[in-house]
């Protein structure tokens, strides 16, 4: 990593910004703006348009005109595919620039923050790209003097709501298979995280995106994304974000044209060590990033650690050991492994679920406070929380913050019994030396993704996706694509 280029780019002015709607720089329609603050030290970076409905609506109709003119979906499939190529390549020249404005926006440390948004960005729009030109329809197997065809068509326009821990990574996950589909896109990217979805909306009009098929509307999300649910001329909504928020989504699109959405709602997921792991300081290393990276603002951080009862208190012990050594602090310092906490609020609702705990007897192994004060940031200190109970809080609900739960069980079904004990169903982790309980528990597990002896670092080539309340639907692989194409069938008569 150049420090040198990251020195110059983290105190760089940062210009205000505007939606952008029909290819262009748009202010609020009541000319209304936000600050927006940096969580390194709590001071302002820039203003942003606050965005109004009548600022979604007319996104709305630019994503309306841009898909039913065919500027894009009407593009023979290389042709898109160059312009989304283009895209990509553009962000990966880019990568240090969107890297650094990510993290003074929203905190995630500079190495992951480099690697998940704009390079792992680039890495899917490439992905959803190169696949353009190789989707199929199908011929049905019909009886003779019939044709059966299966179009797949793009559905229309697309709402995409996205969250503040992984903005370019997770607009993306969304974006990609969306416009590759041949969708047009109204993006509504979270409050706090703004800033490097806008700048990469930009690119893809410098890669030759036509005006109108990508629109970017910053704002609250109460004025903002609710008019995007509500919208009669949004055919599919895409969502990562909380489980209220996902529930009103739903709601609204009752309350209006029945839009298809698809919800990405966070989890409680379940780190399970078996103490015939096949090396327990690897798990213990691993569980504690699985936690704390990016301040444990992560859809599938293992949230939860179940430890089998006779490796339980060692594990603890070198787990607390290993989570003091992870340097929290300055995010664009590259020897940080805990960089800051989105936001105040964020950070206030993580100590009080830490707080809630040391009342109800549990133990604060290691952690527990905000620290780092002087610097005006938003810092915590990575949490450990020991003898919590099935029904506490901090074992049930989403923190989204870097707290760890440790439980304590004696056998496989009481593992699996913990495990699926939540609401949530989107990861979780198997640590065992024993192939044939790896793969049982993977069945028994309730959650979209299981890993075996390891903790996240998945690709782009297979799906994520939740159960239960971690909502519906896919990102990543070719699955997405179901999202964003309809199936149209033509019945021939021979
Ligand atoms: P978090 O707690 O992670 O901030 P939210 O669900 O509040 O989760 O936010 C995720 C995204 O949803 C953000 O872009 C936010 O602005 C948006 N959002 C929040 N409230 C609403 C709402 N009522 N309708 C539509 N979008 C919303």
């Amino acid at each position: 990593m150049d420090q040198g280029r990251i020195a110059e780019l983290r105190d760089l002015p940062v210009p205000p910004a505007r939606h952008l709607i029909d290819g262009a720089p748009v202010a609020a329609s009541d000319g209304g703006e936000m600050e927006v603050r940096s969580p390194l030290n709590g001071a302002v970076l820039t203003r942003m348009a606050k965005g109004t409905r009548a600022d979604a609506d007319s996104a709305v109709a630019a994503a309306r005109r841009a898909f039913d003119g065919g500027v894009w979906a009407g593009l023979a499939p290389s042709a898109r595919k160059a312009v989304m190529l283009k895209w990509a390549d553009l962000i990966e020249r880019n990568a240090l620039e969107l890297a650094v404005l990510g993290v003074r926006e929203n905190g995630t440390e500079i190495g992951m923050a480099l690697k998940a948004e704009p390079m792992s960005a680039a890495a899917t729009i490439r992905y959803y790209a190169e696949s353009i030109d190789k989707l199929y329809g199908e011929i049905a197997p019909t009886a003779p003097g019939t044709l059966g065809l299966v179009h797949r068509e793009p559905a229309g326009v697309v709402g995409a709501i996205v969250p503040w821990n992984f903005p370019l990574m997770i607009g993306a996950w969304k974006l990609g298979p969306a416009l590759a589909a041949g969708c047009s896109v109204v993006l509504k990217p979270a409050e706090t995280a703004s800033l490097t979805l806008l700048r990469i909306a930009e690119l893809a009009l410098e890669a030759g995106l036509p005006d109108g098929v990508l629109n970017v509307v910053t704002g609250p999300g109460s004025d903002v994304g609710a008019a995007i649910a509500e919208s009669m001329d949004v055919d599919v909504l895409v969502f990562t974000g909380s489980g209220p928020t996902g529930r009103r989504l739903l709601e609204a699109s009752a309350r209006s044209n029945l839009k298809r959405v698809y919800l990405e709602l966070g989890g409680k997921s379940p780190n399970i060590v078996f103490a015939d792991a096949p090396d327990l300081d690897e798990a213990v290393k691993v569980a504690a990033n699985g936690i704390f990276r990016n301040a444990g603002q992560v859809c599938i951080a293992g949230s939860r650690l179940l430890v089998e009862r006779s490796i339980h208190d060692t594990f603890v012990e070198k787990l607390a050991a290993f989570t003091e050594t992870m340097k929290v602090g300055d995010p664009l310092d590259p020897g940080t492994a805990c960089g800051a906490v989105n936001s105040q609020a964020q950070l206030e609702r993580n100590l009080a679920f830490v707080e809630e705990a040391r009342a109800q007897g549990r133990t604060i192994a290691t952690g527990g406070s905000r620290i780092l004060t002087e610097t005006g940031g938003y810092f915590m200190a990575p949490t450990v929380v020991t003898g919590v109970q099935p029904d506490d809080r901090i074992v049930r609900e989403e923190v989204f913050g870097p707290v760890l739960a440790v439980q304590a069980f004696d056998t496989e079904d009481e593992a699996v019994a913990l495990a699926n004990g939540t609401d949530y169903g989107l990861a979780a982790a198997v640590w065992t030396a024993d192939l044939s309980r790896a793969h049982r528990m993977v069945r028994r597990i309730r959650a979209g993704l299981v890993h075996v002896n390891t903790y996240g670092g998945s690709d782009l080539t297979v799906p994520l996706g939740g159960v239960g309340q971690s909502g519906n639907g896919h990102d990543k692989s070719l699955h997405a694509f179901d999202k964003y194409l309809d199936l149209k069938t033509a019945w021939i008569k021979l």
